[in-house]
C-alpha cells in the first residue's frame, strides 16, 4: 500500500461511514446505547481533517495518524480498538511489514486491550476472519486479499447475530443481545468493504 492508496481508503471510510451512520447508530441502539455512528462520523472525519494538512511520509504515517486521530476523537469503546487498529497497521508498515503482517498486529492490538475472543459477538468476530482471510490471499495481491478479507468480514457480520454478547455495553442485556448483528462488526465489515473498493480501483489505474 502507498500513500495515495492509504490517503484513498481512509477518505473511503469517512464516506461510507457518513453514508451508514444512521444505520450503525441504530444497531448500537437495539443493543448498546445508539452512539456507535455518531461515535465512528466524527472520527473519520477528524481523520480526513487531520490527514489534509499532514506531510506524511508514507502510507505507515497516514495510518497511524488516523489512528492517533480517532483515539482522541472517538469516544466508547470503539474510539480506543479502531485507533488501535489503525496505529498498529501503521506501525507495521512504518518498519516495513507487509499489510497482512500489520492487519495481524491489529487484531492482536484490539485483543490485547479489549479481550474480546471469537464469538463474545464484538467486532473481533469480524475483524479475525478477515485478518485471516488476507493472508490467505495475500498471494493473489492486494485487491484479491482485500475483497476475501472484505467478504469474510460480512460473513463475520452475520456470524454475530445470533451470538449472546459477552463484552462491551450490549453484554449488560445478556440472551436480549441475541438476533441483532454486532454494531463494530459491521462498521469493521463497512472498513475492509472501502479497502476492498479502494485498492481494486488501484489495481485498475
Ligand atoms: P460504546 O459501546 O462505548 O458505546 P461504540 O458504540 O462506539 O462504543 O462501539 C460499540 C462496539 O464496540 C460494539 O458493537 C463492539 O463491536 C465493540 N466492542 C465493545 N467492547 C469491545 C471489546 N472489549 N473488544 C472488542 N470490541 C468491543
Ligand atoms: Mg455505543
Amino acid at each position: 500500500m502507498d500513500e495515495a492508496l492509504a490517503r484513498a481508503w481512509i477518505a473511503a471510510i469517512a464516506e461510507v461511514v457518513r453514508a451508514e451512520a444512521q444505520r450503525l447508530t441504530d444497531l448500537d441502539a437495539a443493543i448498546g446505547d445508539g452512539d456507535h455512528g455518531v461515535n465512528l462520523r466524527r472520527g473519520f472525519d477528524a481523520a480526513v481533517a487531520a490527514l489534509d494538512s499532514f506531510e506524511a511520509g508514507g502510507a505507515g504515517d497516514v495510518l497511524g495518524k488516523t489512528g492517533t486521530t480517532l483515539l482522541s476523537k472517538v469516544g466508547g469503546a470503539s474510539g480506543p480498538l479502531y485507533g488501535t487498529v489503525f496505529r498498529a497497521l501503521g506501525k507495521t508498515l512504518r518498519q516495513g511489514g507487509s499489510f497482512a503482517e500489520g492487519l495481524q498486529a491489529a487484531l492482536d492490538g484490539v485483543q490485547q486491550l479489549g479481550k474480546a475472543v471469537a464469538g463474545d459477538k464484538t467486532l473481533v468476530d469480524a475483524l479475525a476472519p478477515a485478518v485471516a482471510a488476507y493472508a490467505s490471499a495475500a498471494g493473489e495481491g492486494e485487491a484479491a486479499a482485500a475483497r476475501a478479507a472484505a467478504d469474510a468480514a460480512a460473513e463475520g457480520v452475520r456470524a454475530t447475530v445470533p451470538m449472546q454478547a459477552r463484552k462491551g455495553r450490549a453484554s449488560y442485556l445478556g440472551e436480549r443481545s441475541v438476533g441483532h448483528p454486532d454494531p463494530g462488526a459491521t462498521s469493521t465489515a463497512l472498513i475492509l468493504g472501502a479497502l476492498a473498493e479502494v485498492t481494486a480501483r488501484d489495481s485498475g489505474r
